[in-house]
């Protein structure tokens, strides 16, 4: 086809990061453009689950993330009044996965490791080049950015939740939006030091409302859900330094390194291919953070997305690539935007009483080997992609 690129992706976040990297490492040829002059540092996710990480050992990167990250191999339920509370460990499913732990490093870190490999396979993310709109025909996809026109052979849209490919494919993006804001403030705070037997990754419940604090390789972040609908509000800081004291109330003055408030969604678009143009990540599914399903669910699409892309690159049928709708699709609407959902909507009850019936139900879960496995195996999120493996 012509000067055609065979691969454009569009967006060098997490998702379109790894899709490029797995096809370059396949001699694809592959450009990646990103309107934004550099990688997104704000906090954002900042929890690797088990199979992602089994994803990211495959493009060669996993060692290097380990390394910078913090390895939590136990999470925990805690009712913050009375200091209750329970524990899961990943050790029971160490059989299943090559990495039975949740690695905890902000994703720009993983999105730096991904567009220096891509450097060393001779690909230099093109930056500050926005694509404005993509049309496309029999054979290929020309999309148009604000320094001229690229043409492809395929498109990988994973230019996030305001995706300009999905707008371009004038796919509705249903769903909806919560009312209340929430807010990621990151500090040194120690609350390891004040809360004894505290985990990396611990939900809490509070008669305030929930928060979670996860502990990064030199910092806290804590999730707090200050009951606003407006952003700036929710990041107002005496607001979130008087969360940070309802936690611990030495907290109130801690240094504050970070406060990224943001809107949750749940959406998800009806179709994840249109003709050459494929949609990934934020771009085609939006689901509330409780769990952490967000990014590692965009880096599940770019996995399963890239292989198949190189299958039909190595000449099999194209329709593989409605598998790949039909897999992540259903994933994304049927798994995990309900289980993100659930996760959020169990935190979120103001009832002391319930708050501790169901810290109870989960310790009950914990002490039952096959039922905690189960539990798991579904919030590390393997479940989801062993069922995907089913859906021909
Ligand atoms: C505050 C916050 C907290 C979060 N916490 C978690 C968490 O704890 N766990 C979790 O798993 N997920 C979390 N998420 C979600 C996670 O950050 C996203 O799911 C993840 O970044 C999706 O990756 P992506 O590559 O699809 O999109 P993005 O990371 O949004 O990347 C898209 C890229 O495309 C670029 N782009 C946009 N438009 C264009 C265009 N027209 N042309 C070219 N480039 C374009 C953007 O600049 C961006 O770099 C959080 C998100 C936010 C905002």
């Amino acid at each position: 086809m012509g000067n055609a690129v065979t691969v454009l992706v569009v967006g060098a976040g997490p998702v379109g990061l790894s899709a490029a990297l797995a096809l370059a490492q396949a001699d694809v040829d592959v450009r990646v453009v990103e309107s934004a002059a550099g990688v997104d540092m704000r906090m954002r996710a900042s929890t690797f689950h088990p199979p992602t990480l089994d994803m990211i050992a495959t493009l060669g990167l996993a060692d290097e993330l380990v390394d910078r990250g913090l390895k939590v191999t136990r999470f925990q339920l805690r009712q913050h009044e009375t200091r209750d509370y329970m524990t899961f460990d990943l050790a029971a499913i160490s059989d299943a996965t090559s990495h039975p732990y949740r690695l905890q490093i902000e994703q720009h870190q993983y999105c730096e490791l991904a567009i220096r490999a891509l450097e060393k396979l001779g690909i230099a993310v093109e930056f500050e080049t926005g694509v404005e709109s993509i049309s496309q025909d029999d054979v290929g996809v020309s999309a148009v950015t604000g320094t001229g026109q690229i043409r492809a052979e395929w498109v990988v849209g994973a230019d996030g939740a305001s995706s300009a490919v999905r707008e371009s494919l004038g796919l509705e993006y249903g769903g909806k939006t919560y009312t209340h804001s929430s807010v990621l403030v990151s500090t040194p705070f120690p609350f390891h030091e004040y809360f004894p037997d505290l985990a990396g990754v611990s939900y809490c419940w509070s008669e305030r409302g929930p928060f979670s604090l996860l502990r990064l390789q030199n910092f806290w972040r804590a999730s707090l859900y200050p009951g606003v609908e407006d952003l700036d509000a929710a990041a107002d800081e005496t607001r979130v330094r008087d969360w940070l004291a309802y936690i611990h109330p030495d907290a109130r003055d801690a240094e504050i390194l970070n406060s990224n408030p943001y809107r949750v969604h749940e959406r998800c678009v009806g179709r994840f291919r249109v003709g050459r143009v494929l949609l990934a990540g934020d771009a085609a599914h939006l689901n509330p953070p409780s769990g952490g399903m967000g990014m590692n669910g965009g880096i599940h699409d770019a996995t399963n997305l890239s292989a198949k892309l190189r299958q039909v690159l190595d000449g099999d049928d194209d329709k593989l690539l409605d598998r790949y709708d039909r897999q992540r699709r259903t994933l994304a609407s049927e798994r995990i935007i309900p289980q993100a959902s659930a996760n959020r909507a169990r935190m979120a009850t103001m009832d002391k009483a319930l708050q501790l019936e169901r810290l109870e139900n989960h310790r009950a879960i914990a002490a039952d080997p096959a039922a905690n496995r189960e539990f798991l195996l579904k919030s590390s999120m393997i479940t989801g992609l062993r069922e995907a493996e089913e859906i021909g």
